[in-house]
């Protein structure tokens, strides 16, 4: 496909990031924006000498226009349940606003637009593994709400650019994604595992570890949703790796990857939890030839040197 020039909104993040990455090394143009409210610049330090990408601090909860572009690529939202829950207000804002936006953009260069949506439009799921026709178990008012209703409008709304403006939208439900440049601090389950087993302090398992996560490597994902970019489907389609862990399976699993002699210690599960996530990616196996290749233990050696680096850096502090 000849060069084309695209927009990544959360490009500072660590999706954002990653997927830059992936569409500058296909030989696109690309400008990246973030308001840096969890992103962090660091994340883009290496894309500094790169002539071919841009990166502009804005926030896309204001009209923007940074002139023609050829594909939208919308990843701007805080993602992790304590930045979220602490930017309530924010993520409804981007999550509304800044996905509106984001669509009159591509309408007004008539780009194609990709989505990332997420698991959490499922809530606490009744169906397992959970199929893009699942319409979800969302508490509209928990804690949680703030994040899954804001993904959950955006999907209305690029929907009805596509009913309504025929703008080329996709929408991908990512599930649970790690990897190097996942934030250390963010208090999802993976970094904070890692984190603590590299520090020989106990791993917090919260509730008795027996809720399942589906944990995708960030390599596999980007390669699914780059694929989904090019396809022409429009209706959600779920990305993630379908290998579903116990959080005390994760737990075993970064002890046994780090060589670890951390305890456990068993917390208060947050409320709204979800028991169980599990994606059946039959429709992008079928549809994208896509699946994922990067087994857990796998991913989780590939990100070991990040967390390292990570756990040098807050000593240093
Ligand atoms: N979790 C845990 N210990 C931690 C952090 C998270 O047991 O230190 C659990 C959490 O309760 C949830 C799962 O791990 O059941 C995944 O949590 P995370 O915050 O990574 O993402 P979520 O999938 O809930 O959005």
């Amino acid at each position: 496909m000849a060069s084309r020039k695209i927009l990544v909104t959360g490009a500072a993040g660590f999706l954002g990031s990653h997927l830059c990455d992936a569409l500058l090394a296909e030989g696109n143009e690309v400008v990246g924006v973030d308001n840096l409210c969890t992103g962090s610049l660091a994340n883009l330090e290496h894309l500094k000498t790169e002539s071919k990408f841009a990166f502009e601090q804005l926030d896309i909860c204001t009209p923007f226009d940074l002139g023609k572009v050829d594909f939208v690529f919308n990843f701007a939202s805080p993602a992790s349940p304590i930045d979220y829950m602490k930017l309530g207000i924010e993520t409804l804002m981007v999550g509304s606003a800044g996905t509106m936006n984001s669509l009159e953009v591509a309408k007004k260069y008539g780009a194609g637009y990709l989505h990332a949506s997420t698991s959490e439009c499922y809530g606490d799921p009744e169906v397992h593994p959970q199929v893009e026709s699942y319409w979800g178990n969302v508490n509209p008012i928990g804690p949680r709400s703030v994040y899954d209703e804001a993904k959950r409008f955006s999907e209305a709304a690029v929907t009805a650019y596509n009913r309504y403006h025929k703008v080329n939208t996709h929408l991908v439900r990512i599930f649970n994604t790690y990897g190097p440049r996942l934030q250390a601090n963010d208090g999802r389950v993976i970094s904070n595992f890692m984190m603590q087993a590299l520090r020989g302090v106990p791993l917090t398992i919260y509730g008795d570890g027996s809720q399942t996560r589906s944990f995708c490597y960030v390599s596999d994902l980007i390669a699914g949703i780059v694929k989904l970019s090019k396809s022409d489907e429009h209706l959600p389609t779920n990305i993630g790796n379908p290998v579903e862990f116990t959080m005390l399976e994760c737990a075993k699993e970064v002890l046994a990857l780090v060589g670890s002699k951390s305890e456990l210690t068993f917390m208060p599960l947050p409320q709204d939890d979800p028991k169980q996530r599990k994606p059946d990616i039959t429709k992008a196996k079928t549809l994208l030839g896509w699946e994922p290749k990067v087994p857990l233990r796998e991913g989780l050696a590939k990100s070991l040197e990040y967390f390292k680096e990570c756990v040098k850096a807050e000593d240093r502090v």
